[in-house]
């Protein structure tokens, strides 16, 4: 017995006026295979043989989504705004998408849906299910396939070569060999995506998934990963020394454990490996975790810089690209040599203070991922978390807003503004983050009174 997908009211209001004007309306999609799936629906979306004027027509308050594409937003009571769609069938398709015309059958319309377990309608007047391709079959036997012949439906519109995965992933499916093998076959092809498109499945894969690392991985397998992300797929096979893990898997890892509410630091996890790999000296493509020094420096510069043109490739927005930079430029190891207090600060002032509490986040994932999979203790990142938790409870200042000396001030003492402001709130900073005390306007004065060049011998 298939279980009955539990429709709310508001959903079944809209489809009853919709029937009783004399137009077939359906429920399908996502949230009819949800329900199969045995888990929340989301959002409901509606089948309809009524055009969109008759949808505008028969609804007080509607929204015009996309009436071009058959579908109106019908606004309920409730406040909710369901997504309405007139019946459609593909008449020609380009891969970047296909061009739909109104169809007169439930029929045509899930004919044109990409995979069978997305092709289900249910409906819940009548209550009865219209499953032509046996979506409900596979998905008892967690299957996903096309509907139809896999390379027409992957070639009509390469999207649904990600959204396989995605779907594959998410929901445990097992791709069936034959659009598994076309799949594959046409990642050649993905580059006529636009980058927004690309970008959305992306997020959606790292923001809906509690364990992206499973599309992440199919990504990989089917070249996916190669054709839109080639400084990953340069990562995966780049071995770490002494663990028997490479840097890609260890980086899906880390994307599982990090929050999906927190997608731009699980996009940072799977990026932060990009500086190692593919660099022409093999010495360098040992270690992600090099001991300190020049070489562990180049390597997050590098990575910086080749995650932000990723990044800028698939049209991030800039806040986006400016925070996955930073916390791959700083690094995703917990500074755990920090021996002081003013050397804790001096590393919030340059990892700005507000972003500690994603650094934290990281670094509890790579500690609970080390105390899993290497028994490691991970008492001494806590210990250093709650060493930053305490320097910034203590307000002490660590930017340089916080300075009691500024701009203004340096020219009320006779200094021509200029580049060497920068410089000399600079050095005041640093002295300040070694001892907060001095942080009056009067200190301040009299240590940038001190001539050219004395400065850092008075240390
Ligand atoms: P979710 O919203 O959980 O990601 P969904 O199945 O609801 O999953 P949507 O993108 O909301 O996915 O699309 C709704 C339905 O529209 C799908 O179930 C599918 O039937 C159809 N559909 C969406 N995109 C495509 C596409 N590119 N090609 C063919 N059919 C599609
Ligand atoms: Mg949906």
């Amino acid at each position: 017995m298939d279980p009955t997908p539990q429709v709310p009211d508001y959903v079944r209001w809209v489809v009853d006026t919709l029937e009783q004007a004399g137009y077939e309306t359906w429920t399908v999609g996502g949230a009819v295979r949800n329900t199969l799936l045995g888990i929340p629906p989301g959002d409901w979306d509606l089948a309809t043989r009524a055009t969109p004027q008759v949808v505008q027509g028969l609804f007080p308050r509607t929204v015009p989504v996309g009436v071009d594409h058959g579908t109106v937003g019908v606004l309920t009571r409730q406040g909710v705004l369901l997504e309405v769609t007139t019946f459609r069938k593909d008449i020609e398709t380009t891969g970047r998408h296909a061009v739909v015309e109104f169809a007169d059958t439930l029929q045509e319309d899930l004919a044109r849906r990409d995979f069978t377990v997305n092709a289900v309608a249910w409906h819940p007047i009548r209550r009865e299910y219209s499953d032509p391709f046996s979506g409900r079959e596979d998905l008892k036997e967690k299957v996903l396939r096309t509907v139809g012949t896999p390379e027409d439906r992957f070639s009509e519109d390469y999207l649904r070569v990600l959204r396989a995965l995605r779907f594959s992933g998410r929901f445990k499916l097992r791709i069936d060999d034959p659009t598994w093998a076309a799949l594959c076959a046409c990642t050649d092809h993905l580059d006529q995506l636009s980058p927004e498109r690309i970008r959305e499945e992306l997020l959606k894969v790292l923001t809906e998934d509690l364990t992206p690392s499973e599309t992440l991985a199919l990504y990989e397998e089917s070249g996916v990963l190669g054709a839109l992300y080639p400084e990953l797929s340069a990562v995966s096979g780049c071995r770490r020394s002494g663990r028997d893990e490479d840097l890609w898997e260890h980086s899906l890892r880390l994307v599982d454990q990090l929050s999906s509410r927190r997608p731009i630091l699980r996009l940072a996890a799977l990026l932060h490996g990009v500086g190692i790999a593919g660099s022409p000296d093999p010495a360098k493509r040992s270690d992600s975790e090099d001991p300190a020094g020049d070489r562990e420096e180049e390597r997050r510069a590098r990575a910086r810089e080749r995650a932000a043109a990723a990044l800028i490739r698939g049209r991030y927005s800039n806040q986006e690209i400016r925070e996955v930079s930073e916390i791959i430029g700083i690094g995703l190891e917990p500074p755990l040599d920090l021996p002081d207090a003013p050397v804790l600060r001096g590393w919030l002032h340059r990892a700005d203070p507000v972003r500690f509490r994603d650094f934290g986040r990281i670094w509890l994932a790579k500690a609970r991922l080390d105390a899993d999979r290497f028994g490691s203790d991970p008492g001494p990142v806590l210990d250093l978390i709650r060493r930053f938790r305490r320097e910034i409870r203590a307000g002490h200042p660590l930017e340089l807003g916080d300075l009691a000396l500024n701009g203004r001030d340096l020219i009320s003492l006779g200094l021509k503004p200029g580049p060497a402001f920068g410089e000399i709130l600079g050095s005041l900073m640093a002295r300040v983050l070694e001892d907060p005390g001095l942080n009056t306007k009067a200190r301040l004065k009299a240590l940038v009174e001190l001539p050219e060049g004395t400065r850092g011998e008075r240390e």
